[in-house]
């Protein structure tokens, strides 16, 4: 894994911004992931080099549209972690929040933070649209991100309101997501969003190409949103 890692790295173009060690940081993790994936349901992948791409190598991909720098950052649904503890390996000196309905999860992410030993990862065991109305959450985040969670619309309304105003949201998605992008016209507007940029790139050694949809924060998300789960899903903004 760590050869793949760090050659998918390198042409990404990211390899003189990440910390030296990072392949061999992330390899550590895919095996931790590997192994405990034994035992618990974490991933479907389970082969070593799929691993390094399709989930190292795609979630590093973020780190070429967003500023992360000393920024932080809420994963919004991130199962074992991604994409944000690999941006946290790729970035060290990003703030990590991890949120997740499911708590197993998230007690394993805590010992592989330790294992890894990131310091500044916290994991939140909750529901996105209700932490999200919690004022110690609500617009405390520079950037949130998410992967495989909802369509887009949903989404949104699951994640723009962690964000700040002029901060950003990166959905990862599927390149041939403009239907999805089109039915969130609304959503991001009513949320206070604004599409900024679509992010379309291959993930090395794949033909698999994945799309970053960067949605900037440019005004507060309206009181009463989010809105229970069930409303969300039933009548989508
Ligand atoms: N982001 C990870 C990835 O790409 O591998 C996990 C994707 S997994 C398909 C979806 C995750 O989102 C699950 O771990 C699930 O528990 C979590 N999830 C779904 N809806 C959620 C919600 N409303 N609030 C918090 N977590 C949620």
């Amino acid at each position: 894994m760590r050869e793949l890692i760090s050659q998918g790295l390198e042409e990404m173009g990211l390899a003189g911004r990440v910390p030296a060690d990072a392949a061999q940081t992330l390899d550590r993790y895919g095996r931790l992931l590997l192994e405990r994936n034994q035992v618990m349901n974490l991933t479907a992948i389970r082969e070593p080099d799929q691993v390094a791409r399709l989930h190292m190598l795609d979630c590093a991909a973020v780190l070429n549209c967003v500023e992360t720098e000393g920024r932080r950052l809420i994963d919004v649904g991130t199962g074992a972690g991604f994409p944000g503890m690999v941006l946290k390996v790729l970035s060290p000196a990003l703030d990590v929040t991890l949120l997740d309905s499911l708590n197993k999860r998230l007690d394993w992410l805590d010992q592989v933070a330790g294992q890894l030993a990131l310091d500044g990862v916290r994991t939140v065991h909750g529901r996105a649209e209700e932490q999200g109305l919690d004022p110690a959450f609500r617009e405390q985040f520079d950037l949130a991100t998410s992967r495989a969670v909802a369509e887009l619309r949903l989404l949104c309304e699951l994640c723009l309101p962690f964000v700040k105003v002029g901060g950003a949201m990166a959905a990862m998605k599927a390149v041939d997501c403009d239907q999805e992008l089109s039915q969130a016209a609304g959503a991001i507007r009513l949320l206070g969003g604004q599409v900024e940029r679509l992010y379309d790139y291959a993930i090395p050694g794949t033909d698999v190409r994945h799309r970053v949809v960067l949605i900037r924060k440019v005004g507060p998300t309206p009181k009463g949103y989010p809105r229970r789960w069930a409303k969300i899903q039933k009548a989508p903004l």
